[in-house]
């Protein structure tokens, strides 16, 4: 069983609505699962506005490879139309990986830890209420340090 954590994010449509459905899926996909808060935040690095964010993170214990995690998770993005008209276009719901345990992976489509999660409150804040003692195996920092110093 390896722990693995999963961003959420939503900017599009009823947003509370798409985070509930992505949990109640990832309920049934993952064990023994945590959820933070919503976060309202405003979206950083799109193009033009965009109505606010709602972040959340999500921490579970899985028996699926990561890359069976993630087509996993594109899938739920899926069943809420995700459409991806252009780059960081607003989102209905955005599902990444995170960690997985403490796997590093670099293959097509596929990067573990997620290569920006380091910069990101929006996804630190979140996963630092559920987890804060998680690795980043690639800087051997905890989550709450990472959170702590996160620009
Ligand atoms: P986005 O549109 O921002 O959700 O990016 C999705 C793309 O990022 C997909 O093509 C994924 O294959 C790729 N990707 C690479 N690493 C990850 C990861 N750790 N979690 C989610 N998507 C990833």
């Amino acid at each position: 069983m390896v722990t693995c954590a999963i961003a959420l994010g939503s900017n599009l449509g009823d947003r509370r609505t798409q985070l509930d459905f992505a949990v109640a899926k990832l309920q049934a996909l993952l064990r023994g699962l945590r959820v933070s808060r919503y976060h309202d935040t405003v979206p950083v690095g799109v193009p033009g506005p965009q109505g606010l964010y709602l972040n959340a993170a999500a921490v579970g214990g899985t028996q699926l490879t990561a890359r069976q995690l993630l087509e996993a998770l594109q899938g739920i993005e899926q069943a809420r139309g995700r459409e991806r008209p252009y780059a960081n276009a607003p989102r209905t719901l955005d599902l990444d990986v995170i960690l997985f345990g403490d796997q590093m992976i670099d293959e097509p489509g596929l990067i573990v830890p997620h290569p920006r999660f380091r910069e990101r409150r929006f996804v630190l804040e979140p996963l630092a209420e559920i987890a804060p003692d998680l690795v980043d195996p690639v800087t051997g920092k905890t989550v709450a340090d990472l959170a702590a110093s996160a620009p």
